[in-house]
This record gives structure tokens, sequence and C-alpha cells, in this order.
């Protein structure tokens, strides 16, 4: 459980705005219901706007009640639709926006998001001073500022439950299984998830390492007796690195296969602890825009939510600790 920080309600607020954008994250959706029933609960109006920046241009947007949130807690995906929008880039597409905001009478707007969704928002602020507040919703876990992302929980269990799985066959053929996580530049998944499967060897794009040292790790392996392995990799750069390995450890005489589990990370009802960060964080933003707060994000740290300029979060990109990293490698071998 998080600490909430006690704030004053000094802004008087009627109506603000919620979107979900960028690529879509397990507990977005209980998200959005805490932003939802804490604001009707403080007697502010609710317009959910669809697939993102795409709606929020467009004027797209919904009057939301309680019962438009009822039964969405445990689903996956985003009841809001999710989208990328590539005219929000333009910074009169942005001046035009608020223009529309303004006059509908909207007088902040919450962006559940990424990166690149938590980057929009800042401009927006900046550029028109419109009030924005954002939440991180990414299973990347990298986001600068929080040391948890929603969904982040629910992809590494969804991923480890995937890893048993393999584990299984493995074992029972003698099988090398290749696993292909999710993280572009990250390895935070798969050394959280290398750590909780008992992988062999996890590889990630913050400690490469080429085909050789994996043969050689394995080599090392099966001299202490092991017959079946598993070797996590996180998807990295190159699409194709996966494949190259499987091929060069099948040359070298292993039953390897490789699996990659893609988008099936990113689905799925969210984990209690993605639930609950989400229900926290979804509470919090209302109360930090009460208290005349914007132009930040809420994020986790020391087990307290608390506000980060978002001009900070999306100068920087969280990295995997190394300690994470170290773990990871030393229980592999
Ligand atoms: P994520 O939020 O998951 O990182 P993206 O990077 O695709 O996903 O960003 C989602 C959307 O946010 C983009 O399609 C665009 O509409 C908006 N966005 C991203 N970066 C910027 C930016 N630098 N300026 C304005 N809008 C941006």
């Amino acid at each position: 459980m998080w600490s909430l920080p006690q704030l004053p309600r000094t802004r008087t607020l009627k109506r603000i705005g919620l979107l979900t954008s960028g690529g879509d994250a397990p507990g977005m959706n209980a998200a959005i219901r805490a932003v939802v029933r804490t604001a009707l609960s403080r007697g502010i109006e609710v317009r959910g706007v669809q697939k993102g920046y795409s709606g929020l241009v467009a004027g797209h947007w919904v009057d939301m009640d309680r019962a438009s949130v009822a039964n969405i807690l445990q689903t996956g995906g985003t009841a809001l639709k999710t989208d990328r929008c590539d005219a929000f880039h333009d910074p009169t597409v942005r001046a035009d926006t608020a223009a529309r905001l303004r006059g509908a009478g909207l007088e902040a707007l919450v962006v559940i998001g990424g990166d690149g969704s938590l980057s929009g928002a800042h401009l927006l602020e900046q550029e028109t001073g419109f009030s924005v507040l954002g939440l991180p919703g990414t299973i990347d876990n990298d986001i600068w500022g929080t040391e948890d992302t929603i969904g982040f929980d629910t992809a590494v269990n969804t991923a480890l439950e995937a890893i048993d799985r393999l584990r299984d066959t493995a074992t029972s053929h003698e099988r090398v299984f290749l696993v292909e996580v999710m993280g572009r530049n990250s390895g935070f998944i798969a050394a959280t998830v290398g750590i909780a499967g008992g992988a062999e060897i996890v590889i990630t794009p913050e400690r490469p390492v080429d085909d050789e040292t994996v043969l050689e790790a394995l080599n090392l392996s099966q001299e202490r007796g092991k017959h079946s392995s598993l070797i996590v990799v996180a998807e990295g750069e190159d699409p194709q690195f996966i494949n190259r390995l499987n091929e060069h450890l099948n040359a070298a005489g292993y039953q390897a296969r490789a699996c990659i589990l893609g988008h099936i990370q990113r689905g799925g009802s969210p984990t209690g602890h993605d639930r609950v960060l989400a229900s926290c964080l979804g509470y919090a933003a209302v109360d930090h825009l009460q208290a005349g707060l914007s132009n930040i994000m809420l994020g986790v740290q020391e087990n307290r939510v608390l506000g980060v300029p978002l001009s900070e979060v999306i100068s920087r990109r969280r990295q995997t600790p190394e300690a994470l990293l170290e773990v990871a490698r030393v229980l592999a071998t």
C-alpha cells in the first residue's frame, strides 16, 4: 500500500477530461474508474475522451457517470480506447485543442499513458496554460520519476505464466527454450521475469551478449548436469536476434526453440497490485488537481505517491536498476 499525501483543496473544479494514450497497459481501466469515481464524489464532472489525443483533437468525448465505469476494474485494455495521433505533434493543433477544451468548459485533463503521451501532455500545458496531470501507464516500467508503472506487474506475471509452462516442456524434452519478452530499450521485464522464472540466462539491452557467450554459458550449465534451459531475451532493437541465436544453438547441437510472447503481455486482467496502484494514482490525480497542482506526473517512490514535474519526467528515461540485472545474472549461473 502506498501512502497518499494530504493536500489542501485550494482549486475549485467543475469539469475535467480524461484520456488514455499510446500503448495500452493492464490497469488503465482501474485508473479510469478511480479518477471518475473520485471526481464525482467531489462534485466534479468528467468527460471521457475517446481514442487518446485523436479524440481530444476531434472533440470526441462523453459524459462519464458512476455506471459508465462499473465492471471495468478487472478488465485489461482501456475502455476509453487508445490511439497514436501524429497531429498532436503540431503546436497549432495543440493550441486549437486547448481552445476547444476551454470552450467546452473543461478545466484540466488527466492523461494516462507512457513517455510519449506524457510529452504531449506537458507541451499542451506549457504552450497553452491548460492544466494537465499525467499517470504512468506502460508495461515497460521505464518512466523517470516513478518506481512502478500501471501494467508492469501484470505483464511480468503474464510472461511468468508462459515461462512456467515452457519450463515443463523444456524439462520433458530436454530442450533449450529462448523466450522473448517485451522491452525494446529496457530489460526491466526480462530481468524481473528471469529472476522469478529461474532462467538460466537473461539477455537485456543493458547487458547485451553475443551468440558465443550464450553458447559457453549453456555448455557450462550442461556440464553441471542441466539437461534443459530457459533463456529470457528482452526484445531489444534487433527483431532477428532471437532467431539468429536459436539457429546458432541448434547448429551447435542443442534442441533449441524460440518463443516470442509479443502482445500477449499487454492484455489480460490486471493483477491485484496493478489494480491498487492504478486506483491510488487515479484517486490522487483528483486530489492534486484540487490542490492546484498540474503539469506533473504522479508516481510512487519509497512507497509514497508523489508528483514529479512533467518537464523532468520526459527529459529522462528510467534505467533498469543495476542491482536487479546483477541478481538476474548471479542467480542464473
Ligand atoms: P506512449 O505514450 O505509450 O509512449 P507514444 O510514444 O506512441 O506512446 O505516444 C502516444 C501519443 O502521444 C502520440 O501518438 C502523440 O499523439 C503523443 N505524443 C508523443 N510524443 C509527443 C510529443 N513529443 N509531442 C506531442 N505529442 C506527442
